[in-house]
Order: C-alpha cells, then sequence, then structure tokens
C-alpha cells in the first residue's frame, strides 16, 4: 500500500489502477498542452474526439471487436440498457427469453416486461442463486436471449456460454467485462456499466453488432434508439466527456499489463488464492458452486452476525475495506476486479488466516 490507500474490496464503484488515478491528477489541470481539464472541452473539440475516438480503439483491440459491431459511450448505467435493449429489440417478435440468476438479472426481466412477452428459461433461484442453470432448448420466435454474464452479489459466472443458435444473445457483463477474454462474435449485445471494472461511474459501455440497431419500438425516445448512437458515433448530445476519459486511462493500462489474457491470468491467480483458503477452512465458508465460481466477486460467511462484524471493523482497522455482503444475502464479500492488487488479496487471505485462528475452534 502506498501512502493513505486502502486495500478497497468495493463491489462498485471500486478500485482503480493507481497508476490511472495518477495520470488523471497530472492531466487534471492542463491536458496535454491544451490549458485546460478534459472536464472543460467542448464533446466536439478535435481533442475530445480523439480522446473518445482511442477509448473505442483501446477496447476494439483489447476484446477483438470486429467491424461489424459498434462501439457505444452512453449513460443510464446498466440499468437503463434493461430497458433499451427490449425497447430496440423485442420488436422483432414481441417476446423474449431471459434467464434468471438473480438480482440484476431479476430487474432486468421486470424491465423487458415492460415492453413484451418475457420467457424465462431458467432460474437458480431454487438453490439461492448459487449456480448457473442449464438451459433447455429455446423456444422459437424469441427476439433475444438476455444473460448475467456475472452475478455481482451472489457470485456466480457462466463458465460455458448457452447456445441460442441464431437469436441474438444479450449480455450483462458489468462485472466482468475486460476481467477474461471472451468471443464477442457470440453476442449480439455485450453491455457494462464503467463503475466496477471498466473506470468511474457515469458511462455504459455497449458493443452491438449493428444489424440489430434500428428496430426500435414505434414510441422509443431518441435518446433511447441505439440506431441514433451509432450513426452520431455516442456524440448524438453530450456524452460523459471525463467518464469516457478515465476509460480509456483504464484501457491503457489493461495493454500495459499486456491485455486480457494477462489480466485474466491475474485474476485467476487472485481467486485461486481466496477460494484455496475458504475451502480448506472451518470457519470461514462459501456457498457458490465451484464450477461457477466468479473472477471478481467473492461472497462469503462467518458462522454469525456478531463475528461478521467483527471481522468487518478489524478487517477496516487494517485497511481492508468495503467487504461488507449485498443487503440481499448478507454476510462478507470481497470484490476483486482487474485493479486489485494481488498484494491486496494476500493480505485480505493473511487477515482471514489470523481471524481463524483467534476467533475459531481450536483444533
Ligand atoms: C452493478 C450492476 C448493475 C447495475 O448497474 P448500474 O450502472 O448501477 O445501473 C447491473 N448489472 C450488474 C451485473 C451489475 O453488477
Amino acid at each position: 500500500m502506498t501512502g493513505e490507500r486502502v486495500y478497497n474490496f468495493s463491489a462498485g464503484p471500486s478500485v482503480l489502477p493507481e497508476e490511472v488515478l495518477k495520470k488523471a491528477s497530472d492531466e487534471m489541470l492542463n491536458y496535454r498542452g491544451s490549458g485546460m481539464s478534459v472536464m472543460e472541452m467542448s464533446h466536439r473539440s478535435r481533442i475530445f474526439e480523439k480522446i473518445i475516438g482511442e477509448a473505442e480503439e483501446r477496447l476494439r483491440r483489447l476484446m477483438d471487436i470486429p467491424d461489424d459491431y459498434a462501439v457505444l459511450f452512453l449513460q443510464g448505467g446498466a440499468s437503463l440498457q434493461f430497458a433499451m435493449v427490449p425497447m430496440n429489440l423485442m420488436g422483432r417478435t414481441g417476446r423474449a427469453g431471459y434467464i434468471d440468476t438473480g438480482h440484476w438479472s431479476s430487474r432486468a426481466i421486470k424491465e423487458a416486461g415492460l415492453f413484451g412477452e418475457v420467457e424465462v428459461l431458467a432460474s437458480s433461484a431454487d438453490r439461492g442463486y448459487t449456480y448457473i442453470p442449464a438451459m433447455s432448448p429455446i423456444p422459437e420466435g424469441l427476439s433475444y436471449v438476455h444473460i448475467t454474464t456475472n452475478n455481482t452479489i451472489y457470485g456466480t459466472r457462466y463458465t460455458s456460454l448457452p447456445d441460442t443458435g441464431d437469436i441474438p444473445l444479450v449480455a450483462d457483463a458489468s462485472s466482468n467485462i475486460l476481467s477474461e477474454p471472451v468471443d464477442i462474435r457470440k453476442f449480439g449485445i455485450y453491455y457494462a456499466g464503467a463503475q466496477k471494472n471498466l473506470g468511474p461511474a457515469g458511462v455504459t459501455v455497449v458493443i452491438i453488432r449493428k444489424d440489430l440497431a434500428g428496430g426500435h419500438l414505434p414510441k422509443t425516445p431518441t435518446m433511447l434508439r441505439y440506431d441514433i448512437h451509432v450513426e452520431k458515433r455516442s456524440l448524438y448530445n453530450t456524452p460523459p466527456c471525463y467518464a469516457i476519459y478515465m476509460v480509456g486511462l483504464v484501457l491503457e493500462w489493461v495493454e500495459a499489463q499486456g491485455g486480457v489474457q494477462t489480466i485474466y491470468a491475474q485474476n485467476q491467480e487472485k481467486a485461486e488464492l481466496l477460494y484455496w483458503f475458504l475451502d480448506q477452512s472451518d470457519l470461514f465458508s462459501t456457498m457458490v458452486e465451484p464450477a461457477y465460481r466468479s473472477l471478481t466477486n467473492v461472497p462469503f460467511f462467518l458462522p454469525s452476525e456478531e463475528l461478521t462484524q467483527t471481522f468487518l471493523k478489524e478487517a477496516e482497522a487494517q485497511g481492508l475495506v468495503n467487504l461488507k455482503g449485498h443487503r440481499s444475502v448478507g454476510g462478507l464479500r470481497a470484490s476483486i476486479y482487474n485493479a486489485m492488487p494481488k498484494e491486496g488479496v494476500e493480505a485480505l487471505v493473511a487477515f482471514m488466516k489470523d481471524f481463524e485462528r483467534r476467533y475459531g475452534r481450536r483444533r
């Protein structure tokens, strides 16, 4: 740890690479000789067009995004995508399939229901969302199928994708975009709020196969039409300029680390360290089935609420913060996104070991 910074295990907004924050700080008053901050620039200026263009190019390189896909920088968070996806795609047949893997997919399902008929194709609610359900053959006539690739609250992730054939697969990847390699061609739309693994809150990245834009329902507001944003290259109105700049810096950092493969290897190492400890512990436990364990969000539990509170208090005193589980599941959760250094996970595991030695049953 440098200076007074802590290890921040927040689920989102979450830790950013220190190098990125330093660079933003260096460029705050005078962005590369422009004499102004990125926050003060016209979004129509050549200098900002370069910022947004480079961010897009970096993401295209990192994720190997082909030319028939557009990369959009929108507002409204992943939550607005819950509505934009059906408003723009549901018109094809009036029906869409959703897989229910917890809180965020439930929200997506609820929103889609405003615009058409929703079929829940599979759900893991029966075992407390601790796994990813298998999908039975896809019914005919669906406009698209929606999944949540990583379930931030329950700590599950898709380790293999459902085969939807010709039906576009739409994914909310808010909490695991760029944490592991994906074949973007398998998706019709792949979207993510930035504040988990990409940058600060305020911008949402939407990667969309271009032929899926333009089929919006008749009363769709202009701002919520994918075709408009594709045509205007995210500059239909004022975009979240500063957040886009920050995403660009994070993408530059990911490239400097060696790209997504390197980051993936680091993420596996970090997650294994934590799961290894949890699996052999007599005091801590984790509910998630091993085949579906998230690389980015790790929920875990202590046997009592009292111990949980003690853990949180002591951890914070050690500079290990934001480890409280989501209010809907309780317990504890460590979010270990790309920007969490391995040292942070090592410090957490060392603290947990010590905690177990002091509070666990004597063996
Ligand atoms: C955080 C999160 C959301 C909500 O994102 P907002 O940008 O706050 O709307 C949606 N889906 C997943 C998987 C998330 O982790």
